[in-house]
């Protein structure tokens, strides 16, 4: 369900997480998936320029939503909220 993640463009770091943004319906699957720090939540206000990877190891940020934004997370659908 998760894209797979590139690796850090800055020191190469495998310890990439996947910015989501939106209102995001926090369910148990995707609670495993923030404890792990796979991904990050972004907030609900989304830029232009807003970055879509965030590396653990350098606290570097890159990517940008808007480029990715033909492929949103699954739980990012309406459907999946109650
Ligand atoms: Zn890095």
């Amino acid at each position: 369900m998760l894209r797979e993640h590139p690796p850090c463009p800055k020191c190469g770091s495998r310890k990439v997480a996947q910015i989501v943004y939106g209102l995001i319906n926090v369910t148990d699957e995707f609670k495993k998936f923030l404890d792990r720090g796979d991904v990050l939540l972004g907030g609900c206000c989304v830029d232009s320029d807003s970055p879509s990877w965030h590396c653990h190891q350098c606290q570097h940020d890159w990517g940008n939503w808007a480029d990715d934004e033909q492929e949103p997370p699954s739980w990012d659908r309406k459907e999946n909220l109650i």
